[in-house]
């Protein structure tokens, strides 16, 4: 029997998954300065949440999802749905009226896989429901750029407006008549959303059809005075803060629940997959899923595409999971060794040892390759004489530890390790 992974599914291993943490750690600590607190939500909803927040005429629904039919049921493709979800199912809007929420986990869209694309990935998405202030939108994007900027990455920020329902039908008239003169020229993909959703053509990774929309008209001259305004505001809010940003007017985004800003972060080092993260404003969602009538706004960032920019960044990932390695020769040295490692560990050192009576030249390989800065050397004839040898691995500098009891060995190697 030979079973493999499913294809478009990958495990994450030792030695990838550090970077995973660190990825991790800085977005908790950055979301907590900016207020976030921490939502879970379960993988599998029922499948009428995303039909309807995402929208029946859009990839992610047409093709993308991972349905259940007999039961009606969906393992989510993003994570925006779930959280309005669980914030209407426990009117969360009542217990702040500002509410900024974040969650980080995986995603399931059935599309094929490549590079940066998978079909179980991984988002860390935040969201902040209960405000329509720009500076919300802005402070967004300021944030994303934040994280972004702290892993060391140069990514871009592209936006656009999207309208809202007062504006954009004017712009669909217009945009409809001019795709109706080019209908011919376009991808068999778009003849199909010039009918059903016709914003998607602006976005088709096409190049016939791009070409095609280059001369397209722009929601941006079509926005209502509140959408105009708004969108001033948040490039004043984005200036203030001193985020860069360009405008982008084929930016429709795959959702449809998208109104007024939406905005992606772009890189130009993974070929095709050069969105690392994407969002915008969706201020009549929560009503349209039968919840209060509250403005919201979100973005998601791809973990594997930010995984593979650090990796392209970093050819040597600096981990080191152990403070101290102890190495024990012999039975006396390795039962003391054993208790004393147990003893370290109690009190918050992170140890490492061989258990399997490997010769001390194995015992140093192993702590090399674990990147040990401290190795503890028991020999039998020493710890007769009540001795061990301490051994820094970068200076090779060795030191001779008077071993007492176990309680002050490891008070004893606790000061000089943290030294
Ligand atoms: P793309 O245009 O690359 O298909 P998208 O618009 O479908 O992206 P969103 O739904 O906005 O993506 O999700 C936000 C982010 O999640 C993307 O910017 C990307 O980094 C990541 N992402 C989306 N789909 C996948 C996938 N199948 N595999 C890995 N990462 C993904
Ligand atoms: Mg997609």
């Amino acid at each position: 029997m030979n079973i493999k992974a499913l294809n478009g599914f990958k495990d994450i291993l030792p030695g990838e998954v550090e970077l995973w943490q660190r990825l991790e750690g800085l977005a908790r600590d950055i979301f907590a300065r900016f207020n976030f607190s921490e939502i879970r939500l379960p993988i599998l909803e029922k499948t009428d949440l995303f039909t309807r927040a995402i929208g029946e005429a859009t990839d992610i629904v047409e093709k993308e999802m991972y349905t259940f039919v007999d039961k009606q049921v969906t393992m989510r493709p993003e994570a925006t749905a779930s959280l309005l979800r669980a914030y209407i199912e426990h009117g969360l809007h009542v217990q702040k009226p500002v509410q900024r929420l974040f969650t980080i986990g995986p995603m399931f869209r059935h599309e094929r896989p490549q590079k940066g694309r998978l079909r179980q990935f991984h988002q860390m998405d935040v969201e902040v429901l209960g405000s329509t202030s720009p500076r919300i939108d802005a402070e967004m994007m300021a944030m994303g750029a934040m994280l972004l900027a702290e892993m060391g990455l140069s990514v871009s920020l592209e936006m656009n407006s999207l309208g809202c329902p007062v504006c954009r039908p004017g712009f669909r008239v217009s945009l409809l008549a001019f795709l109706d003169d080019r209908h011919q020229a376009l991808c068999d993909d778009c003849k199909r959303r010039s009918v059903t959703n016709p914003l998607r053509v602006l976005d088709c990774k096409n190049p016939r059809c791009r070409e095609q929309v280059l001369e397209a008209p722009s929601l941006l001259d079509h926005l209502c005075g509140d959408c105009a305004d708004h969108f001033s505001g948040v490039q004043k809010g984005l200036e203030q803060l001193g985020v860069r940003y360009s405008l982008n007017k084929f930016m429709v985004r795959g959702l449809d629940y998208y109104t007024r800003t939406t905005f992606e972060f772009i890189t130009g080092d993974l070929g095709a997959q050069a969105a690392v993260g994407a969002g915008g404003r969706y201020d009549g969602l929560i009503e349209q899923l039968g919840g209060p009538s509250v403005p919201g706004i979100g973005f998601a960032l791809g973990m594997e595409r930010l995984v593979l920019l650090l990796q392209q960044k970093e050819a040597e990932l600096p981990v080191s999971g152990v403070d101290l390695f102890v190495a024990a020769l012999g039975t006396q040295s390795t039962h003391f060794g054993f208790a004393l490692a147990h003893g370290l560990r109690t009190s918050g050192m992170r140890v490492a040892m061989d258990l399997e009576g490997r010769s001390l030249k194995g015992q140093m390989k192993l702590a090399g390759r674990l990147g040990a800065p401290h190795v503890l050397i028991l020999g039998e004839n020493e710890l007769a004489e009540g001795k061990a040898v301490l051994r820094n691995m970068a200076t090779q500098q060795q030191q001779e530890i008077v071993l007492q009891d176990e309680a002050a060995t490891v008070q004893i190697l606790i000061k000089i390790i943290s030294l």
